[in-house]
């Protein structure tokens, strides 16, 4: 591989939005915002639904507190909605515009997607929260 080659790779690395250090990737994988290696949930599939919003009490590897107080997590409903205001928007447009469906089905459909996509966005309103208040720390281990 040629220099210029490995330098424009190293180029298109540091834009890559999900790279460790950003808020995207803590998100998206469900991991600790501090250290982006711990996990958010003891279960990683979210359609176990026993276990969907089992969380420990702290980061495994960095010992970042994820309960900062009692009822922490009911501001992450807000982002739960927006997420679904999203989906229902997007479905909405999707069914009726273009393929042009009666109300009844469409509405069917919604509702399925919705509940569907429960379980994902359950836990990806609770990674945005969480988040919003903890930010990347890549000396956490000097810290720690
Ligand atoms: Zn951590």
């Amino acid at each position: 591989m040629s220099p210029f080659t490995k330098l424009v790779i190293e180029k298109f690395k540091n834009l890559n939005p999900f790279r460790k250090g950003k808020k995207l990737n803590s998100i998206f994988r469900c991991k600790c915002p501090k250290c982006q290696e711990g996990n958010l949930f003891v279960d990683s599939n979210p359609y176990h639904l026993k276990t969907l919003d089992v969380m420990p009490k702290r980061c495994e590897v960095c010992n970042t507190d994820f309960v900062r107080e009692t009822g922490f997590y009911y501001g992450a409903m807000m982002i739960s909605h927006a997420i679904t205001t999203i989906i229902a928007v997007i479905v909405h447009f999707t069914v009726f515009y273009f393929w042009g469906w009666e109300i009844a089905p469409h509405l069917i459909f919604l509702v399925t997607i919705i509940l569907g996509l429960f379980p994902v966005n359950f836990r990806l309103a609770r990674a945005i929260w969480i988040n919003l208040f903890v930010t990347y720390d890549p000396d956490y281990k000097i810290k720690k």
